[in-house]
């Protein structure tokens, strides 16, 4: 912004992708913020910047239909500005200029700091600017966050991945596994809590490695011990872990902490041995389900939640049998479940093998429709159970219409319940408390067990209604995803 312009100039950061993403759309609404952009609330913004992901099929068609709808915006609005970032703009560098010349800045997943120095350049210059490194240039967490709710927030432990899994593009794309100290992470924990939220998720493509570049393979579970014992966070979740990294001692401090919920974010990918060789995960399906049953044995109320990708080359109808086995066997609360299909740059894309479309759908409803099943059984042995419930924005379609409001249990279950006629109104951030009176595979619906709501209110509750009085706004929901997903194989959800 120059000293000439009359009104700041506003952003909007669109977020194609996975939780990462919308973990690095809040840094880049944050690096924006601090160099004196404002959020857009009506109309098209000045900057409009795409946080891509490039393991979702369909991520370029959804790149370049976004673009040239934006051509057209762009001129009707003078002065606006495009950005695209992450990782389809890591992957594809000049291709995003030489499709779109109208695109003014291309940045990639490690220097997402420079953004803001990227656009005065290019408005000073006239000219595109494409800047994207190999290397991670400033530790992602250390740059400003603009959180999308006060009560909770994402919190990065470690970016890349050391692994080689044939069907992910993350390791190319994000580079190897860095770790933040631990001291950073805790204090950046606590300066959330300071600011209200109640809530933190640790976030690394695989969790469970943290440690592994300054030599303390325990450090994972010091970690969640230590966050256990900040003072005012009530709630503590990670994602994802590793089934080959996955050891007993994180087992033991999820278990002993009281704040880590009871929940897990486990990969499966495929019950079958052999594919799992060939997509290189060196766990194998026996290994996979002793841990299921060590944390069940430790915290016999967890939800336990997966990725399953059906069709991956040279699947044969033993191997997916052999999921579908392993699957009935998990008893999973809920699977993220994908249709294998090429990812240019990952070692899978050249295998022989790729199976036909109708078989891999074919395949992909029976896994659905077994998953379906198992999670509305699972959810079914809830109803009646007391339940906490942190209240949350935008999860439910029809809160806004009704006196429903929608939250997150502490094994993660959605959960829609309706505040009855007379009683108090909690704020997002309050925990209420209320029994499931029915279950669906995809969410509880629970009420008070009598005429008044038991409201808890919480910081993060007072922290919500400060933020509302200070932006002197109509409360709007969140725009975060809720899919809990790191973009890792990221094909066809469901
Ligand atoms: S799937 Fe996960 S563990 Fe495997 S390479 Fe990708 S990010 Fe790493």
């Amino acid at each position: 912004m120059t000293l000439l312009d009359a009104a700041p100039r506003t952003y909007e950061v669109r977020t194609f992708g996975c939780q990462m993403n919308v973990h690095d759309s809040e840094r880049l609404s944050g690096s924006l913020e601090a160099a004196g952009y404002v959020k857009a609330t009506e109309g098209e913004a000045d900057i409009v910047v795409i946080n891509t992901c490039a393991v979702r099929e369909n991520a370029d068609n959804k790149l370049y239909g976004t673009l040239g709808h934006l051509a057209s915006a762009k001129r009707e609005h003078e002065g606006m500005q495009i950005a695209v970032g992450g990782c389809l703009a890591q992957k594809d560098k000049n291709v995003i200029l030489e499709k779109a010349p109208w695109v003014d800045v291309v940045f990639g997943t490690h220097n997402m700091g420079s953004l803001p120095t990227l656009l005065e350049r290019a408005r000073h210059n006239g000219e595109a600017q494409l800047e994207i490194l190999e290397s991670l240039e400033v530790f992602p967490s250390t740059l400003p966050t603009r959180r999308e709710n006060t009560y909770s927030g994402w919190v990065s432990i470690s970016v890349g991945c050391n692994n080689t899994c044939t069907f992910c593009i993350v390791p190319s794309l994000r580079g190897k596994e860095k770790d933040r100290r631990p001291g950073d992470i805790l204090a950046e924990i606590e300066a959330l809590v300071a600011d209200g939220a109640i809530e933190v998720t640790l976030l690394g493509q695989n969790v469970n490695s943290y440690g592994v570049e300054f030599g303390d393979r325990g450090a994972f579970a010091k970690l969640l011990r230590a966050a256990g014992r900040i003072e005012g966070l009530e709630r503590i979740r990670f994602t994802s872990p590793h089934p080959a990294a996955f050891t007993d001692d994180v087992i033991d401090a999820m278990a002993e902490t009281p704040t880590v919920m009871p929940q897990l974010h486990m990969p499966l990918q495929s019950g079958s041995d052999r594919i799992l060789k060939a997509m290189r995960r060196s766990y194998r399906s026996e290994r996979f389900l002793g841990i299921l049953e060590r944390v069940r044995d430790r915290i016999p109320h967890a939800a336990i939640s997966t990725d399953i990708i059906v069709g991956f080359p040279g699947e044969t109808e033993e191997d997916f049998e052999d999921t579908l086995r392993v699957v009935e066997q998990a008893r999973f609360a809920s699977a993220f479940t994908f249709q294998y299909s090429i990812r240019p740059g990952t070692p899978a894309a050249t295998m022989q093998e790729q199976l036909p479309k109708e078989v891999v759908q074919e395949r992909y409803e029976r896994l659905i429709e077994l998953q379906e099943r198992i999670s509305g059984e699972e959810a079914q042995k809830l109803v009646g159970t007391p339940i906490e419930v942190l209240v949350a924005t935008g999860e439910g379609r029809r809160d806004e219409r009704t006196r429903r409001m929608s939250g997150r249990a502490e094994d993660n279950r959605l959960v829609h319940f309706d505040v009855p006629d007379g009683s108090g109104t909690p704020r997002p951030g309050d925990v209420v408390s209320v029994v499931v009176t029915r279950a669906t595979p995809h969410y509880l619906i629970a009420a008070p067990t009598d005429a008044t709501l038991p409201i808890r209110r919480t910081r993060a509750g007072d922290a919500w209604d400060l933020a509302e009085a200070e932006s002197c706004a109509v409360p709007t929901p969140a725009s975060g995803a809720r899919a809990v997903n790191l973009g890792l194989p990221g094909l066809r959800p469901a």
